[in-house]
């Protein structure tokens, strides 16, 4: 687990306006906080340069004491989870979750492989599931499947992009719930990007409101709340 510093980080895509315009924030290690803004406010471009999928135009990236604008994205020891979950459709939820774990050859034993599934299928009730495949799941189910293989790479932080945005209401109240259980019992490091209001007031430690690429204001929920 790892604190994220973010120091004047600036995207410039074309000539036009800076997708994320000096963003400056520093996340605690084991804090939960939440990203939110309209859509094309720059919330995933910031998200995909903190994983590594952007380069960055300018400022610093720190994961820990380190500085990390550089370093490929496997080496950045972070977990994303995505909004369409990218879980193998022909492979079952134990080979989904210790999927990334095989991709590190020659780690990991058999044993250990198998222990590191269990415990995190065991954390996220997959346990009765661990045969079926992703098209038998419910989406709740298969977002779970997604964390799993977050979790047993036990990664320094998770960054998540909208991940409930796919499900119904009633679905994403119970994901809602159970993700800010999974981050308060993990403490790992996270950041969340929504455009979901109620996400936003409800899931987090922090709420960074994120404005045409701008950090307008980062605040507890209830502080944001009590503002005019
Ligand atoms: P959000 O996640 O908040 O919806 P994005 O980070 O996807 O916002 O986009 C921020 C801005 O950057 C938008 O104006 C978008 O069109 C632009 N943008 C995002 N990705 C690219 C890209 N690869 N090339 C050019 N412009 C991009
Ligand atoms: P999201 O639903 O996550 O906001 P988008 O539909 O905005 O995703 O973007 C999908 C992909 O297209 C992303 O990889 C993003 O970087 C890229 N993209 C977004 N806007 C632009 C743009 N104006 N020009 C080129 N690529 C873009």
């Amino acid at each position: 687990m790892a604190s994220i510093s973010m120091d004047n980080i600036v995207k410039q895509y074309g000539d036009g306006f800076p997708a994320v315009n000096n963003v400056s924030l520093d996340i605690e290690d084991g804090e939960f906080v939440i990203l939110v803004g309209p859509s094309g406010c720059g919330k995933s471009t910031l998200l995909r340069m903190i994983v590594g999928l952007e380069d960055i135009t300018s400022g610093e990236l720190r994961i820990g004491d380190e500085v990390v604008n550089d370093k490929a994205p496997r080496d950045r020891d972070l977990a994303m989870v995505f909004q369409n979950y990218a879980l193998y459709p022909h492979l079952t939820v134990y080979e989904n979750i210790a999927f990334p774990l095989r991709l590190q050859k020659g780690q990991f034993s058999a044993d250990e492989v198998d222990k590191k599934v269990r415990r995190a299928s065991s954390l996220l009730e997959l346990d009765e599931h661990l045969d079926r495949k992703p098209a038998n799941l419910s989406g709740g189910q298969r977002q779970r499947v997604a964390m799993g293989r977050a979790i047993v790479r036990e990664a320094r932080a998770f960054l998540f992009d909208e991940p409930l945005s796919n499900l119904d209401a009633k679905l994403r109240g119970q994901m809602r719930t159970e993700i800010a259980r999974l981050q308060r019992n993990l403490g790992i490091t996270t950041v969340y990007v929504t455009h979901d209001q109620t996400e936003a007031m409800t899931l987090g430690d922090r709420v960074a409101v994120l404005r045409r690429g701008i950090l307008q204001q980062v605040a507890s929920p209830r502080g944001l709340y009590d503002q005019p």
